[in-house]
């Protein structure tokens, strides 16, 4: 295949295969995966993003989708029938073989411990209770 059949973000950058890409965990709040550009230096730096919510300690996938530049970009090279195609395939390879959901579900677990604990200190905290008098 050549160059041309192949996902390439906006930077110039062909995607080959779906290991390519990187795959933070930063928004653990937003329990969100961001999904990078293999390049360094690319402007764009994020193509789309995974959410999840965690049910019985297994993720559930709630949205994956790449942003719509990305798209838009690969639309314009493929064809439309061609890129959704090769961008669906993408996503799902990134979620089936190329996460480490095993860690993710880990950090997330701790982040749940942490929400908790806030969660907890704030209603704890003097003067803070959502009884404090409301005078009318
Ligand atoms: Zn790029």
């Amino acid at each position: 295949m050549g160059e041309g059949e192949y996902i390439q973000c906006v930077c110039g950058r062909i995607i080959r295969d779906p290991s390519e890409y990187k795959v933070l965990y930063i928004k653990k709040e937003n329990r969100e995966l961001d999904i990078l550009c293999p390049n360094d230096t690319c402007y764009l730096r994020e193509l789309g993003f995974i959410q999840f919510t965690l049910e019985d300690d297994k993720p559930k996938i709630t949205k994956a989708t790449f942003y719509s530049p990305f798209v838009t970009w690969n639309v314009a090279r493929l064809g439309k029938e061609r890129a959704t195609e090769l961008l669906k395939q993408h996503l799902q390879a990134l979620i089936k073989r190329y996460i480490d959901w095993r860690k993710i579900v880990e950090e997330t677990k701790k982040q749940i411990e942490r929400e908790k604990a806030a969660a907890a200190a704030t209603a704890s905290a003097p003067g803070g209770g959502s009884e404090a008098g409301s005078s009318e």
